[in-house]
C-alpha cells in the first residue's frame, strides 16, 4: 500500500534570522491587540497593515524580482506566516492574493497580467477574493453553472457565487465560470477569470455568520462584461488550474493555528503551577501542536524541493483542522467558563469567538470528507 512520508526538517539559519525581524515588526504593529481580536487573525482585514507588510518585502516572498517578488524560499515564507498567525496579525487584505491568486497568475497568467497585478499585490495594495463556490456547487465544484458567454471583446457573465469571503472589501476575485457546456463532461468547459469587483453588473450582498459578523457574501452577476484580457489561462483549462489553486490553499500553517490565541491565553491562565488536570490538558495540546508543526514544516520542505505533496498537505489540513476545533472544546471542558462574545474577560471572549467559528474550520478550503477522499485516493484505497 502507498503511504505518506513526513521527513523532519530543520529550518535554515536565514529563516530563523528572518523570524527575529518579523517578531520585532509584529510587536510594534499589533503587539497590544486584545486576545479576542488576535483570534480573528486571518479574518482580520486591514489594508494599512498589509501595506506595511508589503513594504518590508514579506508578500510575494518567493516570486521573481521582475514582478515585485523577493526570490526567497518556501521555508522563509513559512516562518513569516507562522509568526503572523501566532501573533494574530490581521493578514486578510493580502492573504488570499499572496497565497493563491498571485501564484496562480505567475503560473498561468499572461505576461501583461503578471506585470499589471503582481507588483501591486507584493506592495500590499490589492486585495483578492476567491470566486469558486455557488449555491448548489461546493464540494462538487465542477458542477458550477455561472456562465461566461463569449461576446465581442470579452465575456458576458450571469450567475451567482456564494460564501465569497471579503468580496465586499476586495478589489478583484479570481473566479471560475462555465465558458462552455459539454454534455456529461462537467470538468470541461470551465475557465478562470480576473474579475474587477467594482464592475457594472455585479451586486455583492452580505451573509451574516453564526456570530452576526459579515465576511461572507453572495456575488450576483447580471450581464457583467469581463474583458478577454482578464481570462486567466486557456479557455476550458479552468479545472486543471483551479485544482492547482486549491493545492496552494491547503498546505500552510493556517490549517492548525486558528485557535492558537486560546491556547496561549490558557497557558497564561493556568499559570506556573497548574493543577494536574490543567497540566495534562495543556501538555497534550502543546505536544499535538509541536507534532503538527513538524508535519506542516515537512510539507513546506517538500514544496521547496519542487515536490508535489498533495497527499501530505491533505493529511495536515485534516488533522490540523481537527486540532483547531478540539482546542475550544477541551478548554471549555477544563474551565467550565461561559463563552462570551460582547462582554466578559479576554479569556471568555476569546473562547466565545472560537466556539462560534470552529465549526467552519473543517469546511473552508475543502471539507473533511473531501480531504479524506483525497487521502484515500493518494493511498491507493479508492
Ligand atoms: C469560513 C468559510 C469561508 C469560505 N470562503 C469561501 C470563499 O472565499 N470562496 C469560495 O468560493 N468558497 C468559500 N467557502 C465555501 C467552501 O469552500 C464550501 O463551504 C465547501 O467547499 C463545502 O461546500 P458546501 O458548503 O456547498 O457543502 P456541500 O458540498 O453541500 O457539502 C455538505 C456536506 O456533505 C459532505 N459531502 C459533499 N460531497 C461529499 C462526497 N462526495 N463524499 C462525502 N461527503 C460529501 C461535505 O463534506 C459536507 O459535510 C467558504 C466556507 C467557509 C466555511
Amino acid at each position: 500500500m502507498a503511504t505518506f512520508q513526513f521527513d523532519l526538517l530543520e529550518l535554515p539559519p536565514e529563516a530563523e534570522a528572518l523570524r527575529g525581524e518579523v517578531r520585532a515588526f509584529l510587536r510594534e504593529t499589533v503587539g497590544d491587540a486584545a486576545p479576542h481580536k488576535r483570534a480573528r487573525s486571518w479574518g482580520g482585514f486591514d489594508r494599512e497593515f498589509s501595506k506595511k507588510v508589503g513594504a518590508r518585502g514579506w508578500i510575494g516572498l518567493m516570486w521573481p524580482r521582475q514582478y515585485g517578488g523577493h526570490e526567497r524560499t518556501a521555508l522563509e515564507r513559512y516562518v513569516v506566516l507562522e509568526e503572523m498567525l501566532a501573533a494574530g496579525a490581521p493578514v486578510s487584505a493580502h492573504w488570499v492574493a499572496d497565497r493563491q491568486s498571485g501564484p496562480l497568475l505567475l503560473r498561468f497568467g499572461t505576461e501583461e497580467q503578471r506585470q499589471r497585478f503582481l507588483p501591486r499585490i507584493a506592495r500590499g495594495e490589492l486585495a483578492f477574493a476567491i470566486g469558486m463556490s455557488e449555491p448548489d456547487s461546493g464540494s462538487d465544484l465542477a458542477s458550477i453553472r455561472t456562465r461566461a458567454e463569449k461576446v465581442s471583446g470579452g465575456y458576458k457573465v450571469n450567475g451567482t457565487k456564494i460564501w465569497t469571503s471579503n468580496a465586499h472589501l476586495s478589489d478583484y476575485a479570481i473566479a471560475l465560470f462555465r465558458t462552455q457546456v459539454v454534455p456529461d463532461k462537467k470538468h470541461e468547459g470551465l475557465s478562470q477569470f480576473l474579475v474587477d469587483l467594482k464592475s457594472p453588473g455585479i451586486e455583492i450582498r452580505p451573509i451574516y455568520d453564526l456570530s452576526g459578523e459579515h465576511h461572507f457574501n453572495e456575488v450576483h452577476f447580471q450581464d457583467c462584461f469581463v474583458p478577454e484580457d482578464m481570462r486567466v489561462g486557456d479557455e476550458g483549462a479552468g479545472w486543471k488550474q483551479v485544482t492547482t489553486e486549491l493545492a496552494f490553499e491547503r498546505s500552510g500553517p493556517e490549517r492548525y493555528l486558528s485557535s492558537i490565541q486560546l491556547l496561549i491565553e490558557t497557558i497564561r491562565e493556568v499559570g506556573k503551577e497548574p493543577g494536574e488536570r490543567a497540566a495534562v490538558t495543556v501538555g497534550r495540546l502543546v505536544a499535538h501542536l509541536a507534532t503538527l508543526r513538524q508535519m506542516s514544516l515537512s510539507v513546506a520542505g517538500m514544496l521547496q524541493a519542487g515536490a508535489n505533496p498533495n497527499l501530505e498537505a491533505a493529511v495536515v489540513k485534516d488533522v490540523g483542522t481537527g486540532f483547531e476545533q478540539e482546542i475550544p472544546e477541551v478548554i471549555h471542558g477544563l474551565y467550565g467558563v461561559e463563552p462570551r462574545l460582547e462582554s466578559g474577560s479576554q479569556f471568555e471572549r476569546t473562547l466565545g469567538f472560537l466556539m462560534q467559528h470552529a465549526p467552519s474550520f473543517s469546511l473552508r478550503g475543502g471539507t473533511r470528507e473531501i480531504l479524506r477522499g483525497i487521502i484515500a485516493r493518494g493511498l491507493g484505497l479508492r
